[in-house]
């Protein structure tokens, strides 16, 4: 199953021309998933070749300004081009009120349907699961209620053989069956063993998201039982800095990093720079020296 990322904006409360605010178009596991979306957003989905009317799921991690001023227009734009499939957003309360007022006084009638999916107040919730794809939210800590995100591909615990050439003769109904390592009786009462027909499969994909918080090392153990391949951690700060991140409820480059290493994570992006780093070079490298595996989720950037 593919994963693609591309990064729509890397900035954090000020965007600069270089760097919009926080935006990152997923395509995954059958679904196209926009997570937050920073003003500009849809700008930047055109610049770098995002289908935006095949998007189906938004999520908003929280209600700063640089995390969904985008939307009002997205959606409104995506009514001029005449969309009908409805679309889902999961985001905190007060995001729909914000919505509604929007377009009441802008008199917009949108030609598909908004499907409101509010965060509880738990400290983890699992917000949607389908045959491919299940999505945890959790709860940051941050000035205002955010939550970050896992993003898990599904995936049963083997797969078909390929080279088996009588696997072809294979029952429809059995596939799901052997899939999960039973074995499969068919209507004539022979036996068709899941060893003969199947290999352990992959270990499913994952992709953590966590912006706007400060370091949260103790999420690690949380999700000891989850593998995350891909990680980004918002870095709004460098490590001399730590003080002005602490106060502001934010994460330095290094943070994000150790948290990469105690999670156990296999690459790292970092984003949501503060528009006083004209180079992030030197930000790269803090990161670097404690995870090597660090790439910058500058914008237009694409992680497969
Ligand atoms: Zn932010
Ligand atoms: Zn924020």
């Amino acid at each position: 199953m593919s994963f693609e990322l591309t990064i729509l904006g890397s900035g954090s409360a000020t965007p600069t021309p270089e760097r919009y605010p926080s935006a990152q178009f997923l395509v995954f596991a059958d679904h196209y998933i926009l997570i937050d979306c920073g003003e500009g957003t849809q700008v930047q989905m055109m610049r770098y070749g995002v289908k935006s009317f095949r998007m189906d799921m938004v999520f908003i991690s929280h209600l700063h300004p640089d995390h969904f001023l985008g939307l009002p227009g997205l959606i409104s734009s995506l009514s001029l081009k005449g969309r009908t499939e409805p679309l889902d957003i999961y985001c905190p309360k007060g995001l729909q009120e914000i919505l509604d007022v929007q377009f009441l006084f802008g008199e917009v009638h949108l030609s598909y349907e908004l499907r409101f999916h509010i965060f509880k107040d738990s400290s983890e919730n699992i917000e949607f699961e389908d045959k491919n794809l299940s999505v945890l939210s959790f709860e940051l800590s941050h000035r205002l209620a955010c939550r970050g995100f896992v993003f898990k591909e599904k995936k049963t615990p083997r797969k078909i053989k390929k080279e088996r050439t009588d696997a072809s003769k294979l029952p429809p109904e059995a596939y799901s069956v052997l899939r999960n390592g039973k074995d499969y009786i068919d209507t004539e009462g022979k036996t068709w063993h899941s060893e003969d027909y199947t290999i352990p499969n992959d270990t499913p994909f994952s992709y953590a998201y966590i912006t706007d918080t400060l370091y949260m090392p103790q999420l690690a153990n949380r999700f000891a039982d989850i593998e995350i391949n891909t990680l980004y951690h918002e870095a709004t700060f460098m490590n001399d800095l730590k003080e002005k991140a602490i106060n502001t409820f934010h994460s330095t480059a290094v943070e994000a990093a150790e948290f990469a290493n105690i999670s156990g994570a296999n690459r790292l992006l970092i984003g949501h720079f503060s528009s006083r780093y004209k180079d992030l070079e030197p930000m790269l490298q803090e990161a670097r020296d404690v995870f090597p595996n660090t790439f910058l989720a500058v914008d237009g950037a694409r992680f497969e």
